[in-house]
């Protein structure tokens, strides 16, 4: 049987499908780390913890401009001033960034500065929207829906692959479910799943999964072992100040540690974490 995955699938390529995002190699044998706070607050703290976090050795940055937030009363992100932001402790830090693109008529303005867009959880089946993803020049990172099945998560990857951009990696961040222990519960067995249907790279987000900072470092340890390209941590210079997701925020000390936890454990995976940038 054919494979319902035409794009994504490992149909004609069965080889993994490496996908370069500003300079780094997703897909391949190094683990690379994602890092930031959840949204763009304001230049001098956000240049301030980028600077931060190459030194502690992330290898790209996050942050959004854009935010999906469930009430309309919460901080929506700054916008177009996010952006700049973020272009700015690009051009400090040398790192690259990735950040969220929620419509498509801001599609431009994020391209212009992110090295990757992320395509929010809720966001994943709004189907005009991957389309035009689709005549993007840059790379997407396409998040699992709360709510998504794998097989509903490929085919949306497919309806980007399908629309002429070539470059797509998965993110799993967790899936609602009945137990208060955690925000979401996170899907590792997806990963293994997803890399044996595709041949998508795949980064794991322990963050929103687990709602709370205690759980992401032993869950981003287990989505290095589950064969996760990359993971995603969401880190504040100060979290009980942070706009949005606090109670998920590392300390940049967390973050300190769980880098030197993945470089030692990566060996034993039979990876390594990625050059940290010059
Ligand atoms: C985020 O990465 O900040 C975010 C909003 O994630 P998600 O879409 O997975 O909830
Ligand atoms: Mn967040």
């Amino acid at each position: 049987m054919s494979s319902p995955y035409r794009l994504a699938g490992r149909g004609e390529h069965p080889e993994d499908l490496v996908v370069n995002a500003g300079g780094l190699r997703f897909g391949g044998p190094d683990l690379i780390i994602i890092a930031g706070p959840c949204s763009v607050e304001g230049e001098e703290t956000y240049l301030r913890t980028a600077a931060a976090l190459k030194a502690a050795g992330a290898h790209m940055l996050r942050g959004g401009a854009y935010k999906p937030r469930t009430s309309p009363y919460s901080f929506q992100g700054l916008g177009p001033a996010g952006l700049r932001i973020l272009a700015a402790a690009k051009r400090r830090t040398g790192l690259p960034v990735v950040t969220e693109v929620m419509d498509p008529r801001d599609l431009d303005a994020v391209a212009r500065v992110a090295d990757l867009l992320q395509v929010g959880a809720r966001n994943m089946q709004n189907f005009p929207l991957l389309k035009e993803l689709g005549r993007a020049r840059k790379p997407v990172l396409l998040k699992r829906s709360l709510w998504a099945s794998v097989d509903e998560w490929l085919l949306a990857a497919e309806y980007v692959l399908n629309a002429g951009n070539p470059n797509v990696i998965l993110c799993e961040r967790g899936q609602r479910q009945v137990s208060e222990t955690v925000r979401c519960s996170l899907d590792l067995g997806a990963v293994p799943t997803v890399r044996g249907l595709s041949r998508l790279p795949v980064v794991v987000d322990p963050s929103h999964a687990a709602g709370e900072r205690s759980l992401v470092t032993p869950l981003a340890r287990a989505a290095a072992a589950v064969g996760a390209h990359a993971v995603m941590v969401e880190v504040h210079e100060n979290p009980e100040a942070a706009l949005s997701d606090s109670r998920q925020s590392l300390y940049l000390e967390e973050f300190r540690s769980l880098m030197s936890q993945l470089s030692a454990l990566a060996p034993a995976l039979g990876r390594k974490l990625a050059r940290p940038a010059p």
